[in-house]
């Protein structure tokens, strides 16, 4: 396979599934952003690795990302559960959810929540988590 970014031909096993440049040339450039961005680079790195359970298309991966640190990139809080979001992973990690569930991975429609309020939503439905809040406040 030839890396689109040093031109060279190496086998396989020097890419990431789906990467189109070589694992060297992804270290190199990754040491260069990492430079670049200073304290961005680590929101920039966690959003990277969210995206990457997504399983999107490189393009499309890259336009996200992108759109996601002009949003300001991982937030110090989850917005909605307000926990302080952490790098270790766990409840309060951060992933990328989908404002609108029934609509894809696409610029408008992503958010980084923490992973706990990730699965909550995902495993009810609005009716459930209303009558959840209700339930509770009496
Ligand atoms: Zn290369």
């Amino acid at each position: 396979m030839i890396c689109n970014t040093c031109n060279e031909d190496k086998p396989d096993s020097k890419f990431y599934a789906r990467a189109k440049r070589c694992t060297e040339c992804r270290a190199i450039q990754l040491r260069e952003k990492k430079s670049e961005m200073g304290e961005f680079y680590i929101s920039y790195a966690m959003l990277g690795k969210a995206l990457s359970r997504c399983k999107l298309e490189s393009d499309s991966k890259s336009t996200l990302l992108k759109h996601l640190m002009d949003l300001g990139g991982v937030p110090k809080r989850c917005p909605v559960l307000g926990l302080l979001i952490s790098y270790d992973s766990g409840g309060n990690s951060p992933s990328l959810d989908r404002i609108d569930s029934s609509l894809g991975y696409i610029v408008g429609n992503v958010e980084i929540i923490s992973y706990r309020a990730n699965v909550l939503k995902n495993s009810s439905t609005q009716e459930e988590r209303e009558l959840l809040a209700s339930y509770y406040r009496k």
